[in-house]
C-alpha cells in the first residue's frame, strides 16, 4: 500500500524528531512492503518567518489532501512577543479545527526499563502502568458560551460546560473501541454528583454499554481520579473524559511517567486521517544539538500506523523496537542523568536496527 503523509516539522527540535520518525516509518515500510510518501508543509514560527502566518492556507490544504499528518512541535522565544492570535501555537488550534478532530488519545505508559524516572514510590509502580486517555477535544467548557457582565458585586466572567448527545456518543464510541483493542477496561470520568452535563455524559456512556459486552465500563468522579492516578495508576486501562478534565488528567498522567520525551499523542475525527504529535513542545533550549529524544515522535508514527492505517503488526514493530532499545540500556540525554547517552540520530539508528 502507498500512504501520503503530510509532515509539519515546525520549530525548535521539530525538524530533528520528525526526521527520526520518518526514517523509522521508512524502515517499517521497507520491511512490510508499504510506501510512505512524505510531503513537508510549513507551520508555526518557521511559517511566520516564511509567509507571515503561523498556518498558511497551503498547509491546511496539504493536510486535508493527505492520508494522515505527523507534527513535530511549534513555538520558540523568537516569536514569544507576537500578539496571541499571531503566535505559532495558534496554528495548533487552527489545524485541529480544520481537520475536525474531536478525539485526543494520550497514552501514558511507564516502561519497566524507565521505572527510575517515575516520581512515584517504587512499590506503587512495581508492575509499571499503561494508560490510554481518550479526551473529548472540541466541546465542553473550552468551547461553550462565555462572557463578561456587571453583577451585584462588580464585574463577573462566566464559561459554560455543555455537551450534546452527539458529542458524547461519538467520543464514547472511540473509547469503547479503544478499550476493546486493549485490556477491555473503561473508566468514564465525570463530576456527576454536581454537574448536569456530567449526568448526561454518564447516562449516555452506560446506554452504549450493551453494544460492547467485551468491555467493562465503570464511572469515577474526577476528584477521585486525580488521587487514584498517583495512588494506583496500574488500575487504569482506558479513561474517557471531557475536554477540561482530560486536559488536566492527561498532564498528570504524563508527569507520573517521568519522561516527557517519550509520550506520543493522536488527534482523530470522523475519517481515518489523524494528527499525530509528541506531547512535548519545541524544546528551544536543546534545538539543533542532535540530543533531543525522538521516541515520542517515533511512537506518534506508530500510533498513526495503528489508528489511521490499521497496520497493527507494523505499529507493534515500532513499539517493540523502542522497548528493546530501552531494555538494552540505551538512553537519550534527557534520560541519562549525566551518564552516557546516544544522540537523536544514534538512538533512531538503534530503533531501526530492531525493526
Ligand atoms: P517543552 O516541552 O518544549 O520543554 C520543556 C523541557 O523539556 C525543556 O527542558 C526541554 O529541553 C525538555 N524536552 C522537551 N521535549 C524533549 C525531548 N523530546 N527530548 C529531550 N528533552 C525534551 O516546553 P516549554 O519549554 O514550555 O515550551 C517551549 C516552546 O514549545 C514554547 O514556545 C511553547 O509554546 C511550545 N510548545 C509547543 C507545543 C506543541 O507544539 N504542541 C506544546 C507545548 C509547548
Amino acid at each position: 500500500m502507498t500512504y501520503n503523509i503530510a509532515l509539519l516539522k515546525g520549530d525548535g527540535i521539530g525538524p530533528e524528531i520528525v526526521d527520526s520518525a520518518t526514517r523509522v516509518l521508512e524502515a517499517v515500510g521497507k520491511k512490510y512492503g508499504h510506501v510512505f510518501n512524505f510531503t513537508p508543509y510549513l507551520i508555526g514560527g518557521s511559517a511566520i518567518d516564511a509567509t507571515g502566518m503561523p498556518l498558511p492556507e497551503e498547509t491546511v490544504k496539504g493536510c486535508l489532501a493527505s492520508d494522515s499528518v505527523l507534527l513535530g512541535a511549534v513555538g520558540g522565544p523568537k516569536w514569544d512577543t507576537l500578539p496571541g492570535n499571531q503566535r505559532p501555537e495558534k496554528a495548533l488550534l487552527g489545524i485541529r479545527a480544520a481537520m475536525e478532530l474531536f478525539t485526543n488519545l494520550r497514552p501514558a505508559k511507564l516502561y519497566p526499563a524507565l521505572k527510575g524516572e517515575c516520581p512515584l514510590r517504587e512499590d506503587i509502580v512495581e508492575n509499571g502502568f499503561d494508560i490510554m486517555i481518550v479526551r473529548e477535544l472540541t466541546g465542553g467548557i473550552y468551547f461553550g458560551e462565555r462572557g463578561m457582565r456587571q453583577g451585584q458585586y462588580g464585574e463577573e466572567a462566566y464559561d459554560t460546560e455543555c455537551y450534546s448527545r452527539m458529542e458524547i456518543e461519538r467520543i464514547a464510541k472511540v473509547a469503547y473501541e479503544t478499550a476493546r483493542k486493549r485490556r477491555g477496561n473503561l473508566i468514564s470520568i465525570d463530576k456527576a454528583n454536581v454537574l448536569e452535563s456530567s449526568r448526561l455524559w454518564r447516562k449516555i456512556v452506560h446506554e452504549m454499554e450493551k453494544d460492547y459486552p467485551d468491555v467493562v465500563c465503570k464511572d469515577m468522579l474526577v476528584d477521585n481520579a486525580a488521587m487514584q492516578l498517583v495512588r494506583n495508576p496500574a488500575q487504569f486501562d482506558v479513561i474517557v473524559t471531557s475536554n477540561m478534565f482530560g486536559d488536566i488528567l492527561s498532564d498528570e498522567a504524563s508527569q507520573i511517567t517521568g519522561s516527557i520525551g517519550m509520550l506520543p499523542s493522536a488527534s482523530l475525527g470522523n475519517t481515518s486521517r489523524g494528527l499525530y504529535e509528541p506531547i512535548h513542545g519545541s524544546a528551544p533550549d536543546i534545538a539543533g544539538k542532535n540530543i533531543a529524544n525522538p521516541i515520542a515522535t517515533i511512537l506518534s508514527g506508530a500510533m498513526m500506523l495503528l489508528y489511521s492505517f490499521d497496520l497493527k503488526a507494523e505499529s507493534d514493530a515500532i513499539v517493540n523496537a523502542v522497548d528493546k532499545v530501552l531494555a538494552a540500556g540505551y538512553r537519550t540525554a534527557d534520560l541519562a542523568h549525566g551518564g552516557e547517552y546516544l544522540t537523536t540520530t544514534e538512538i533512531t539508528d538503534k530503533i531501526i536496527e530492531n525493526i
